[in-house]
C-alpha cells in the first residue's frame, strides 16, 4: 500500500525544488550534434560530451545500420551464456591495442565497469586510495568492496603521500591509487606523472578512469596516460564509449591479462547484465577507427577550445585555466549561483545551450557555467557562444 509514502515523496520533491536543485530535462527533437532542436527552438549545443562530433557521424551511423542487418538488434544474453559475437571480442582487442594494455573487457557502461572492478580485486586486507573528486560510479564501486578506504584532496600529491603512508601503516597488502583522468567540473587533469611516482614508491597500483579523455586527450587520443607519458605505468584504465567514442553507450576496463581474465569470472555487472547491443558495438568500433586513423578532429577540437578560451578572457570572463575542452566560466561569490543560472537561461533564450552548476555539485561560492567544446562546432559557432555570453551578461548585469 502506497499510503503516506506518497506524501513523503512529494515533500522530498518539494525540498529538491525549493533548494533550486530540481533537474528539468529538455527534450531534443533532433540527433545529438553541434546544432540541435528542442521543442521550443533550435539551439547551439555546448553541453554535450560529444567531443569529437562522432554522435551523428555518417561513418559511425552507417556501421551501426549495417550491423543491424548483419548482427541483429539485440543479444538477449549475457556474455558468458550466448551473448558474445566475434565483433564484441574484436572491439575488446581493439580497445586494448589502442590503449596499449594486455586486454580489455566491455561493460554496458563505464558506471558498470567502475561498479564491478573494485570488489573483485580488493578485499579487506587491501587499501583503495581515492581522489575526493572522483566520479560517482567510482565512489559506489569502492563502497561495494571490503577494502580499507582512504581519500586524498583533489590532485594533491602531498595528501596522497600522507594517505599512502596511512595505508602502509595499517598493513594494507594490495594498494591502489584511484583517480579520474579529467575532473569534469573543472576540466583539469590528474597529475598522473606524480601519481605514478608515488604509487611506485609505495608499491601501489594505479587506476585511471579516462572517460572524459579517451579519443581526444594526448597526441594520439589515447588519453591522460599518453598526455603524461605514463601509459606503461598505469595498471587499470576504465572508460566510456558514451562520450567522445560515438556517444552511444558501453564502457570498458583495460588492464593486465590476469585482471581482465578475473573480471570475466567474477565481476557482477559483467556477469549479470546484458551484452552491449550489436549496432552499438559496430558504431563504437567505427568511432575508434576514426580516432586511430586521423588526428583531424582532435586538432579541430583543440583549435575550438583555444579560440573559445581566448575570446572569453578577452571579454573579461573568468575562465578556469586549462586546455581541456571542458571550459568552466566562473561566477564566484554570494550571488554567483543565481547569476550563472540567469545567464545560462538567457543564453538558451538566444539559442545557445549551456548549463550552470552550483552547490552541491560544486563547492559553495564556486558556481560556474560549464562549456564543452566539440570538433563539430564551427568557428562561427564558437564565436556565437561567446557573443551570447556577452549579451547575457549585459542583460543580467
Ligand atoms: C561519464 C563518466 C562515467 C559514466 O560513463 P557511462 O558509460 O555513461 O556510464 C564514469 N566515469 C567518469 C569519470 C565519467 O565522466
Amino acid at each position: 500500500m502506497y499510503g503516506t509514502v506518497k506524501d513523503d515523496i512529494a515533500a522530498t520533491l518539494q525540498e529538491i525544488n525549493d533548494a533550486g536543485l530540481y533537474k528539468n530535462e529538455r527534450e531534443l527533437t533532433s540527433p545529438q550534434s553541434a546544432h540541435v532542436t528542442t521543442l521550443k527552438a533550435e539551439a547551439l549545443n555546448f553541453c554535450a560530451n560529444n567531443y569529437l562530433g562522432l554522435a551523428d557521424d555518417p561513418a559511425v551511423i552507417e556501421a551501426a545500420k549495417k550491423a543491424l542487418d548483419e548482427w541483429g538488434f539485440g543479444m538477449a544474453s549475457v556474455r558468458f551464456i550466448c551473448g558474445t559475437q566475434t565483433q564484441h571480442t574484436a572491439l575488446e582487442r581493439k580497445i586494448a591495442d589502442f590503449l596499449g594494455t594486455d586486454a580489455a573487457i566491455l561493460y554496458s557502461s563505464c558506471f558498470d565497469a567502475n561498479g564491478g572492478v573494485f570488489e573483485v580485486l580488493f578485499g579487506e586486507r587491501d587499501a583503495i586510495i581515492s581522489d575526493e573528486l572522483n566520479h560517482a560510479s567510482i565512489i559506489d564501486g569502492v563502497r561495494l568492496s571490503k577494502a580499507m578506504r582512504y581519500r586524498y584532496r583533489n590532485a594533491d600529491l602531498a595528501d596522497l603521500r600522507a594517505q599512502l603512508e596511512a595505508a602502509v601503516a595499517a598493513g594494507a597488502e594490495r594498494k591502489v591509487v584511484v583517480t579520474d583522468g579529467v575532473f569534469s567540473m573543472d576540466g583539469s587533469y590528474a597529475p598522473l606523472d606524480g601519481i605514478c611516482d608515488l604509487a611506485e614508491e609505495f608499491g601501489a597500483m594505479v587506476f585511471v578512469d579516462d572517460s572524459h579523455a579517451v579519443g581526444f586527450v594526448g597526441s594520439g587520443g589515447k588519453g591522460t596516460p599518453e598526455l603524461f607519458g605514463v601509459q606503461d605505468r598505469v595498471d587499470i584504465i576504465t572508460g566510456t564509449l558514451g562520450k567522445a567514442l560515438g556517444g552511444a553507450s558501453g564502457g570498458y576496463v583495460a588492464s593486465h591479462q590476469e585482471v581482465v581474465d578475473l573480471l570475466r569470472q567474477r565481476s557482477r555487472p559483467y556477469l549479470f547484465s546484458n551484452s552491449v547491443a550489436p549496432a552499438v558495438v559496430a558504431g563504437s568500433t567505427a568511432a575508434l577507427d576514426l580516432v586511430e586513423s586521423s588526428g583531424e578532429k582532435r586538432e579541430t577540437l583543440a583549435r575550438n577550445t583555444e579560440l573559445f578560451d581566448r575570446l572569453m578572457r578577452e571579454a573579461g570572463f573568468e575562465v578556469l585555466p586549462g586546455t581541456h575542452p571542458i571550459r568552466p566560466i566562473m561566477f564566484p561569490g554570494e550571488d554567483g549561483a543565481r547569476r550563472a543560472a540567469d545567464i545560462a537561461d538567457h543564453m538558451l533564450g538566444r539559442g545557445v545551450y549551456v548549463i550552470a552548476f552550483s552547490f552541491p555539485v560544486v563547492p559553495r561560492g564556486k558556481a560556474r557555467i560549464r562549456v564543452q567544446l566539440s570538433a563539430a562546432h564551427s568557428e562561427d559557432d564558437v564565436r556565437a557562444c561567446v557573443d551570447a555570453f556577452i549579451a547575457a551578461r549585459d542583460a543580467v548585469g
